[in-house]
């Protein structure tokens, strides 16, 4: 498997500097990048206005949430826990829509401070109704079917357990009826792609939807927009996508005189780009003449999980003073006492190892994990084999770095540990 030639925007001489004033492993996000994420996610095609939120789950950190408040995204919480974090990092309830598996159980406090709920199953509805009779509230419906690239990464269809299922809109009628309740919002989230026929298909669904509830003014189409992180991958080019989104707003609204405002939330799309892990190698291992030649780095599955679990490819390059010429095919592993602790699993699948070929590397080099910035912080095996969590970094627009979360003190880790004098 090839690389790029080079990382996004980690040069030998900033990633010497970062690793110098922060230590490896270390996050860094590239301000620049997610600058330019949030404006073209705000110039997303639209024929009645948009709100564009930002997934925070894809990485929490309140330097971004406040770096894309600032730029106008609002955002899209998937707990009651990150409506509470993106209202500590400045954002006002009635800027957020919470999506949520877990209905949390301050709901209704959090809607009278103006927090937009979307009920993704009738009995969330049910227990929205009993709360807030007479009340607005947005619908998550499955649509029966997705486009995740693999049954991880899919969130539509029967094998989904997101949102309403289509077949029950009487069902969610009836209990919209018994509580008096306004349904003022549609919405799904089932993996767009990159396919602008898809984008179309998914447009269309969802306003056979719409038509079937009167009071709607808002529709939702989530996110899941492919990103390119390895250069052999197709990413999503939103005004190729949106435009056909658009015109469906448009013929919706000269047949039913309904104007429909858009709404979008991409993750992905905002930070996988964004952000790369920069990382030491601490060791190199040879397993024969039939085995592989395996590179060791100071981290791995506690900050980038992706690869062991959907067998997602990370560009990874190798940082040298003088960079070495001659090549070699490495298996790169990550620091944790696991197999499956592998940063090159053969694409798409994870119980597949694949080498890369790597400039020949000494321990003490350093490497940089590209495409590291949505679902790498946010979701890992944090803490496993008692590693600390690692440092956030974030590179200004004039590449100055800034510490946006320390590294984890050790006994952090035990801290909330209560001795037990048995
Ligand atoms: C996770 C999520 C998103 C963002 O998905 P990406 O693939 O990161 O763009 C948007 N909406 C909802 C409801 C989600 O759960």
């Amino acid at each position: 498997m090839a690389n790029s030639t080079q990382p996004r925007f980690l040069d030998y001489t900033t990633a010497r500097t970062v690793a110098d004033q922060f230590g490896t492993p270390v996050y860094v996000y590239d301000e620049a990048t997610l600058k330019a994420n949030a404006a073209a996610v705000l110039a997303f095609p639209n024929a009645f206005g948009l709100t564009a939120r930002y997934a925070m789950k894809a990485s929490p950190n309140a330097a971004i949430l406040q770096i894309f408040r600032k730029a106008g995204l609002h955002i899209d919480a998937s707990s009651g826990y990150e409506v509470r974090r993106a209202i500590a990092a400045g954002y006002d309830a009635s800027q957020i829509s919470l999506s949520t598996q877990e209905l949390p159980e301050d709901f209704a406090e959090l809607y009278e401070a103006g927090l937009e709920i979307n009920a993704c199953s009738l009995n969330q509805l049910e227990r929205f109704g009993k709360a807030c009779p007479g009340r607005s509230i947005g619908l998550r419906f499955n649509p029966g079917a997705g486009s995740g690239g693999n049954n991880r990464t899919n969130v539509g269809g029967p094998a989904s357990s997101f949102g309403i299922w289509h077949e029950w809109i009487d069902q969610a009628q009836a209990i919209v009826a018994k509580f008096d309740l306004k349904v003022i919002r549609i919405h799904t989230h089932i993996g767009s792609g990159s396919d602008p026929s898809v984008w179309q298909k998914v447009a269309k669904m969802n306003f056979d939807l719409v038509r079937q509830f009167p009071d709607v003014t808002n529709l939702n189409l989530g996110g899941g927009y492919k990103v390119a992180r390895m250069p052999n991958e197709v990413g999503t080019d939103l005004q190729v996508c949106g435009a056909p989104v658009a015109e469906a707003f448009r013929k919706f609204a000269e047949e039913t005189g309904r104007q429909i405002h858009l709404e979008i939330e991409p993750g992905t799309f905002l930070l996988a780009n964004a952000c790369s892990v920069l990382s030491k190698v601490q060791d190199l291992v040879s397993t024969g003449d039939d085995g592989y030649e395996f590179l060791k780095l100071d981290t791995g599955m506690t900050e980038v999980l992706r690869p062991s679990i959907y067998g997602a490819q990370h560009p990874i390059f190798i940082l040298q003073p003088e960079a070495a010429t001659a090549t070699q095919d490495y298996m790169i592993a990550g620091h944790c006492c696991e197999s499956g602790d592998i940063l090159t699993p053969a694409p798409g699948d994870p119980e597949l190892l694949a080498t890369r070929e790597l400039p020949v590397t000494q321990i003490g080099d350093l490497c940089v994990i590209d495409g590291a910035g949505a679902y790498c912080s946010a979701m890992s095996t944090k803490h496993y084999n008692s590693y600390p969590e690692a440092a956030e970094v974030l590179l200004d627009t004039h590449q100055k770095p800034h510490l946006i979360r320390k590294r984890q003190e050790p006994t952090a880790l035990w801290a909330n540990e209560v001795a037990y004098e048995g």
